[in-house]
């Protein structure tokens, strides 16, 4: 049963609008889906026919094609820009994938890599694609602020805008928004997204193989709570499609620097457990890092060791970036305990329930200081 939105005429939107309450899973999504339908959104929970009409007709009438994952792209940003990209390849369709800066080594051996294009580095060829496009996939980012130096020249573009993702809270700049917040992962939307459109047994080895790696990156290898048996299926059909799952983990998650292992020797020095608070954080200064030859993504997962004691709910990691004047920071959680509020609501940032970014512009000392200081308005919710 779709319903046409019933602010669509007042705000006279050119988007299009469709939301199936039947797909919303959760009580707790439907406040979040009144929220955007009074605001006049458009979020569709699963694509069906009438949505892949739309994006079809989207493709049809365009002749250059971007795809965006967001700043400090990970696994599951690079894997649904390259599998979306090979998926419209499938439908004929040539895309270029800009991604707004570098990332971690241990995402480029994937198939397709070679030609991403970074806003950064190759900023003017970056621009030729991005002036000349009229269609513009935005994938694993609810805001486009999240793409860092790329947002002006995505707000500036004449281009229609298409959304998958699965953050809380998406802004309204697409044409066709689809958003879920229950899905694993980007990567698991972009093959509802190719199932949609009828297309599972032409998914090829390199969309199988970019579609599993954010998918096992998102989840922690399967291990969160967004993992359902659905997200299981899924990745069995892409083990069937030549993903090959034991290479792809060791890529990800087997390809250590010393440097990196001793980095996280001394994180795990600076952990500070707060058991009343429940909580533990790491601290690494830019110091530290250089003494052990920082390369982008060496931190990745290290804010999770934080987790895995007993007891611990709320997990920090921060990190201090003195070339960007900030202290980057990642929260993790485990149960009800929101971090997307807490990084939302004190360190301007946001993400998931149990997973999400933010940053400060103090120092780490007073950065931490801060963070500390909050924890007593949060200690019932904590120890809940
Ligand atoms: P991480 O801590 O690994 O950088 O990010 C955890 C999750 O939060 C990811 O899903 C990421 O996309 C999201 N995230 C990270 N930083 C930010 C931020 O500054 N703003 C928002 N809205 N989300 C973020
Ligand atoms: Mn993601």
């Amino acid at each position: 049963m779709r319903k046409s939105n019933p602010f669509q005429a007042r705000h006279k939107c050119k988007r299009a609008s469709f939301c199936d309450q039947r797909y919303l899973p959760w009580a707790n999504h439907l406040e979040q889906y009144s929220r955007f339908y009074n605001q006049g959104y458009l979020i569709f929970a699963r694509m069906n026919s009438t949505d892949v009409a739309k994006v079809r007709e989207l493709l049809s009438q365009s002749n250059h094609i971007v795809i965006v994952p967001h700043k400090n792209p990970d696994g599951d940003a690079i894997g649904s820009t390259l599998g979306l990209h090979f998926f419209l390849k499938q439908l004929g369709k040539q895309s270029q994938v800009i991604v707004p800066n570098d990332y971690p080594k241990f995402l480029k051996w994937m198939p397709g890599n070679e030609n991403i294009l970074n806003f950064e580095r190759q900023n003017s060829q970056a621009l030729e694609h991005l002036r000349k496009a009229d269609l513009i996939f935005t994938l694993d980012f609810n805001h486009l602020s999240r793409t860092g130096q790329l947002e002006n020249c995505l707000e500036a573009s004449d281009a229609r805008f298409v959304m998958i993702d699965h953050h809380q809270q998406p802004s309204d700049y697409a044409v066709v928004t689809y958003s879920d917040v229950s899905m694993s992962s980007t990567c698991e939307m972009v093959f509802n997204f190719i199932e949609a459109f009828g297309e599972v047994e032409s998914i090829t080895q390199e969309i199988a193989t970019c579609l599993y790696t954010g998918i096992m990156t998102d989840t922690g290898s399967f291990k969160y709570s967004s993992t359902t048996s659905r997200t299981h299926r899924v990745v069995a059909k892409l083990i069937d499609k030549g993903a090959q799952n034991m290479q792809i983990h060791q890529q990800v998650f087997d390809t250590n620097s010393p440097a990196r292992l001793h980095l996280l020797g001394v994180a795990l020095n600076n952990l500070v457990i707060l058991e009343d608070y429940r909580t533990a954080f790491i601290t690494l200064s830019q110091k530290e890092l250089d003494q052990h030859n920082f390369n982008k993504g060496d931190t990745e997962g290290f804010v999770n060791y934080g987790l895995t004691l007993e007891n611990i709910v709320f997990a920090v990691i921060f990190i201090e970036n003195r070339e960007e004047g900030i202290i980057k920071i990642s929260f993790r959680s485990a149960g009800d305990f929101s971090v997307n509020e807490f990084a939302r609501a004190h360190f301007n940032g946001g993400g998931h329930t149990n997973a999400a970014g933010g940053r400060s512009t103090d120092t780490l000392d007073k950065t931490v200081e801060r963070f500390k200081n909050l924890l007593n308005d949060y200690q019932n919710q904590l120890l809940a």
